[in-house]
Order: structure tokens, then sequence, then C-alpha cells
């Protein structure tokens, strides 16, 4: 008799549904599974003989034999257990068990009992997007809380309670491993913002995903004001957030899921390989990582030339492309860029006493391609002199202002439009001031923030003048950073 149950496997980024099928029949005893087992998978020999026998489920006699399909590609891990165990059972029991559109994804202990996985987010997410909605799992399966609205889902204890509640369906039972991980958001941080210029930048590049870096002398407060602008980006929707989920699962197996944005802060040692991934499983770098979060490159200037040049293909198009299993593969990458660096290598250039010489700082500043520089929307130089005139309730509007106008930008893909005089302004001010036509893109982006922030339909004339304070067309050379004096920016708007 023949008997089917579909499983699931992830290698790597790479998931795959396999249909498992297991046909009994009389014969010498022997146990074997095709469809290009690898040994882990092939264990599971042993796994499900002693699973039945402690289920008190009967082992068929005679010869089993079990094929994965697609039998083409190579499965490796425990993951098919349960499915070759229920496709097993359905080959072997008199009586039928219902289910046939569950996926069952756990590993069977030598009692039978059902051992969780780490990593089902990546599995859950391909099911959703297959139209698969039933899901067998073991009861202490962490699962991320947004599936349990988009599945059936079946956590059992063993075998022989997966058959049980099969045959016989129960109230979903509460997931005790549920974890709502919503952020508290606690403005209350002693954060010292700085001046007003710098709230208004954290509001500026917190609702529209802008690329930032800042520059200033040690100790001024350039990664805590980094720290800041995380804390101020709204929660991810729960379709990005799963997104998240699947890639971190993969290097942090205790990933807990949250709707709050992932930051990842790479070491500037590390190499372009660890910020690209890839490789033959599709392993995520630090790009993939980051994903719908913020990538912070602390003193972005102590990285390599190589590693910073990376940047670009990200920077551009929102994802990386690289080979995986042979296949060509684009591994998302859409993340938003926030570094910090010193003036020069002493740290004090145009803050006070500075030992080095221009020939020095200019070196120091070509470390990082001008092509790089030029993709990033702000470059701050933070000023000492700022005062701490940071307020909670400053805070607090700031993040609400930043949600509303991040809801704007996003509902409104077009976003607000550049109404006739501020088009007109600024093609005049790019045409003086010979702007590339990265700038002017660049500013029209920034514009459409502004406006957000503002809550108004149309992009005006003081929007545009005001991108152009934060971002002056033609000076994100590394020389002009090199030489670059802080300076008090003249800011509108409400903060
Ligand atoms: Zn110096």
């Amino acid at each position: 008799m023949l008997g089917y149950a579909y499983g699931a496997i992830r290698q790597g980024a790479d998931v795959q549904i396999v249909r498992v099928q297991a046909d009994v029949g009389p014969g010498f005893p022997r146990f074997t599974i095709v469809g290009l087992p690898d040994s882990s998978v092939s264990e599971a020999k042993a796994r499900v003989r002693n699973a039945f026998h402690h289920s008190g489920l009967p082992f068929p006699k005679g010869r089993i034999t079990v094929n994965l399909q697609p039998a083409s590609i190579r499965k490796q891990g425990s993951w098919l257990d349960l499915a070759i165990a229920v496709a097993i059972l359905r080959a072997s029991s008199p009586q039928p068990i219902p289910g046939d559109a569950t996926v069952f994804v756990a590993e069977l202990a030598l009692d039978g009992s059902l051992v969780p996985q780490s990593g089902l987010s990546a599995i859950g997410l391909h099911m959703y997007n297959e139209g698969l909605n039933h899901l067998c799992i073991s009861q202490d399966q962490r699962l991320p809380w947004p599936f349990h609205r988009r599945f059936h889902v079946l956590r059992a204890r063993d075998l022989a309670d997966v058959v049980e509640q099969l045959r016989d369906p129960r109230e979903p039972a509460l997931d005790k491993t549920e974890i709502r991980n919503r952020f508290e958001r606690n403005l209350h941080v002693p954060f010292h913002i700085g001046g007003r210029a710098e709230l208004r930048l954290l509001s500026i590049c917190a609702a529209g995903r802008h690329a930032m870096m800042l520059v200033g002398p040690p100790g001024v407060g350039k990664t805590t004001l980094a720290d800041a602008l995380v804390h101020l980006l709204p929660d991810l929707p729960e379709d990005h957030a799963l997104e998240v989920a699947a890639w971190q699962e993969i290097v942090d197996p205790d990933y807990i899921f949250s709707l709050r944005p992932p930051v990842r802060k790479p070491h500037h040692t590390i190499s372009p390989k660890g910020l690209l991934g890839g490789g033959r499983w599709g392993t995520p770098g630090e790009f993939t990582l980051s994903h719908h979060g913020v990538l912070l490159l602390d003193e972005m200037l102590e990285f390599t030339h190589t590693a910073l040049n990376t940047l670009r293909e990200p920077m551009d198009r929102g994802f990386i492309e690289c080979s995986v299993l042979g296949k060509p593969t684009e591994l998302p990458a859409d993340f938003q860029l926030v570094a910090t660096a010193n003036p020069c290598p002493c740290g004090y250039h145009g803050y006070g006493d500075c030992a080095c010489l221009d020939v020095d700082v200019r070196r120091y500043w070509s470390r990082c391609p001008g092509p790089i520089l030029d993709r990033i929307d702000i470059i701050h130089h933070v000023n000492r002199a700022a005062g701490r005139d940071e307020k909670q309730d400053d805070l607090n509007a700031c993040a609400a202002r930043v949600r509303e106008a991040r809801a704007i930008l996003t509902h409104r893909p077009t976003g607000p439009r550049l109404s006739e005089a501020a088009d007109r302004a600024l093609r005049l001010a790019c045409h003086q001031l010979r702007a590339s036509e990265r700038d002017r893109e660049k500013l029209t982006a920034l514009a459409r923030t502004l406006a957000a922030l503002d809550g108004q339909e149309d992009i005006l004339v003081p929007h545009v003048e005001e991108a152009m304070i934060w971002r002056r067309p033609g000076s994100m050379s590394p020389t002009r950073h090199a030489l670059a004096v802080p300076q008090k920016k003249s800011i509108g708007g409400d903060i």
C-alpha cells in the first residue's frame, strides 16, 4: 500500500516542500529511503522505527520504501522525520489518517516525542506564499505569532498524539512559547540628542529611510545619535518582520520574532564576504541580515576600501546577486545605511587641536570611495557646541511625526509631488550649483520626506530649500569632507 505526507526542508536560504511517498509491501524486512537523502535524513530510519515502538504504534513488517520528491534535490537535516513516519502510518494503517494537506515539520526522538526545530519562519513564509496553510509541529516549537493567525497549526506532543489529533481535531491549544515581543518604545533613555538640528536630522532620516553619516570628534555622541535613530524608527509591517525573522533565524536559532527593524553593527575588520554573504547555501551576510532595518557602520573610514565598495550594489538596487546551490539568486539587502566617522586620523580636525597635516586628512577620507559617499543622502557634521536641549516631549512628538510621515510615504508610493514653484526652484538651484543627476534625485527624495513630515500633499519651496541645506549639491566629495568645518545648520519646519 502507498501512503503520502508533506514535509519541508530548509537548506540555508532555500526552502523546499517535500512530498514523502511510502510503500509498504510483503517481503524481507527492509527499510529504504530514496530521493537523494544525505546521512542525516537516512538516520531517520532508526528514529522512526523507535518512535513507532515507544508510541505504541505497530511498525509494519515487510519491505518499506520511502521516496522523497522532488528526487533530484539533495535533502539534509532531520526536518522530514515526522512526515516520513506519517507517510508510513498512512501506508500501513487499515483506517485512513486525515490531514492530506498538512505539512509535517518536526524531528522525532526515540521515545516518539516531537523535537522542535530552529528556523521555521522561512518554511512558514514559503508555505504562506504557496497557499499551504495546515502545519503540524511540536508543542514546544517557537513560531512567530502572525503564523498562528494565518495557519491551522496542529501542535502535538508525540507521534501518537499527532495521529489522535488528525483523527479527532481539537481546539488549537494556546501557544505557550509564543512571545509577543512588541517593542515598548522607551524614549526616556538618556540619549543626548544634541541640538535642534540633530533632532530634525533624526526625524528626516527615520521617516524617509535616508542614508546618513555623522562626522565628529571622539565623544561627541555620534554613536548615541545613531542609536537614537533606531529607536525612532516605526515598527515593521508584519510581512517584512516575518521576512526578517526568516533570515535572522539562519544565523541565530534563538531569534525571537519582533516587529522592530533589525540593526546590524559589523566590526570594521569584516571582510567583503562577511558583508555580502552567499556561499554554497546562500548564508546571509550583514547586508541581508539588515534587510528592512539598519546597517550601522561605526567608524566607517576604518573599514577596508574593498569592503566599502561592496555597498554600491545594495545601495542602488536593494539586493545582491549571488549563486546558491549553483542557481543565480538575489539576496535581499534593502537596508538604511547609518555611518559614523572621525573628521581626521586624530579625530579633532575642525573641532579643536588637530595635529594632522592636510595631506593626512585627505588620505584618511580617500579610504571611502567617492561613489559611496555620494550615495549617502546626508553627511552631517555634529556640532559639539550644540546645546543639549532635547526634551522628552520633543522625542515623543518626533516619533509620532515619523510614524505619520512614514505612513504617507508608504501608502502613497509617489508620495507628495513637487509643486510647480518647488520644481522651478529645484531646477534653478541644480543648474546653478551644477548638481549631478544623483544630487537631484536625492534632493527630491529629501524634499518629499520633509513634505511628508509636514503632512503636506505637495512639496513646497521651503521643503526644497531645507533639502538643499542638508545636502549641498556637489559637496559630497571626500576632499570636501576632509577639510569641512562643522557649521550650525539653520533649519526650518517643526522638529
Ligand atoms: Zn587630526
